[in-house]
């Protein structure tokens, strides 16, 4: 049975440490960047040299750790009907063969899980800035 977003426990951050609905403490490898949607600490739309850019920093609104890996991803595959299973290499008799890998199946298929790879480039595609508004 697939594990679905609303049966996952929400746990602190692996990297920083944060209670889910906090925001990331700055250079964990899990916040994604606010501008484009990456890495935070890979990309470079706010790190100089090194250093951060907290005056742009301020100006978005940075993601809260929501307590689930990739969550957006595994919501969008939910709401898609994204699955996939691992196919291994495998043998059949005396014959070796090469397995897929990841495979696209239904959600009944044994083995099936949210297939991210998917999602995950759907989401980064539809991925708008958080700038906040400003207040005129
Ligand atoms: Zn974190
Ligand atoms: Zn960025």
């Amino acid at each position: 049975m697939i594990e679905l977003v609303k049966d996952m426990k929400r746990k602190k951050c692996h990297d920083c440490g944060v209670e889910p609905g906090k925001i990331h403490q700055l250079g964990c490898d899990t916040e994604r960047c606010p501008e484009c949607g990456g890495q935070l600490i890979s990309c470079d739309c706010f790190c100089l040299d090194d250093d951060w850019d907290l005056k742009k920093l301020k100006k978005y609104n940075r993601e809260k750790w929501t307590g689930i890996m990739y969550e957006e991803a595994h919501l969008y595959c939910e709401k898609h009907n994204l699955w996939v299973y691992w196919e291994g290499d495998f043998k059949i008799g005396l014959v070796f063969d090469r397995g897929r890998g990841w495979v696209k199946c239904d959600k009944d298929f044994p083995g099936a899980s949210h297939d991210l790879n998917t999602a995950m480039v759907e989401v980064m595609k539809n991925f708008k800035p958080r700038l906040k508004k400003t207040k005129k």
